[in-house]
């Protein structure tokens, strides 16, 4: 989906669908922000959504992150980029260095890891823990019996702000408790972000609270 005219109206189609599952929920639509998830895509199939205003984008690898977004970051002001995907401590001080917000903290050495990096760049990050709600055993994220004492540990121990939490529930499974619990675990620790739904199940998320949906197939097409 390359054509400006097809990112336009993907765009466009998305943002509207965001709106009305807010309205839906007695929610501002503008409370929920779209992270366009640009993993796989170069830079020429980034573009267009950037001249058509989209700002906030996510990625998993940081390697892969670091050979696009500082070119396309000289060409557009006010890029928000999250990473979506895992971290390993020795890559902290290159995501550090080129993201805005990491959406998967889920341990202590990679929340220490961070906390070192930022320090020693100077740059404050938006920090989001990752919570496993499916207790899947291949996928990142802390259990959600354990998040609670995991926030605590990072703003007392670390001093770190813990904006928000996040979720990637199984994939065969109904997305909607695996939302409602992270729902009730940032309630529970006082935590205002919710980084949850992606292009299957995005509408569902923002009825139960999402304030970022992440959305990769539904924007670029097909990876
Ligand atoms: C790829 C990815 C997405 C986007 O998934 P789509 O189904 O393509 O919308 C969202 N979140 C994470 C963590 C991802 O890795």
């Amino acid at each position: 989906m390359a054509e400006n005219l097809s990112c336009e109206k993907a765009l466009e189609e998305i943002r509207a669908r965001i709106a009305t599952a807010a309205k839906r929920a007695n929610r501002d639509g503008d409370d929920v922000s779209l992270v366009a998830v640009s993993k796989t895509f170069d830079g020429d199939a980034i573009r267009p959504f950037l001249t058509l205003g989209q700002r906030v984008f996510g990625e998993n690898r940081v390697q892969e992150a670091q050979g696009k977004w500082p070119q396309l970051r000289q060409e557009y002001d006010g890029i928000s980029l999250h990473l979506i995907g895992p971290l390993q401590s020795n890559k902290a001080a290159e995501a550090v260095a080129l993201f805005d917000v990491i959406e998967t903290i889920d341990r202590e050495k990679i929340a220490r890891a961070l906390a070192r990096e930022m320090r020693a760049q100077d740059k404050q990050l938006t920090l989001f823990v990752q919570v496993n709600t499916g207790l899947e055993s291949q996928k990142a994220g802390i259990a959600p019996k354990d998040a609670g004492a995991f926030v605590q540990f990072c703003r007392e121990e670390l001093g770190l702000s813990i904006a928000g939490l996040m979720c990637i529930p199984p994939f065969d499974q109904d997305s909607g408790p695996h939302f409602a619990l992270l729902n009730k675990l940032a309630q529970e620790n006082d935590i205002a972000d919710l980084s949850m739904g992606m292009s299957a199940d995005f509408e569902i998320a923002v009825g139960l609270g999402a304030t970022f949906v992440r959305v990769g197939t539904a924007l670029f097409g097909g990876r």
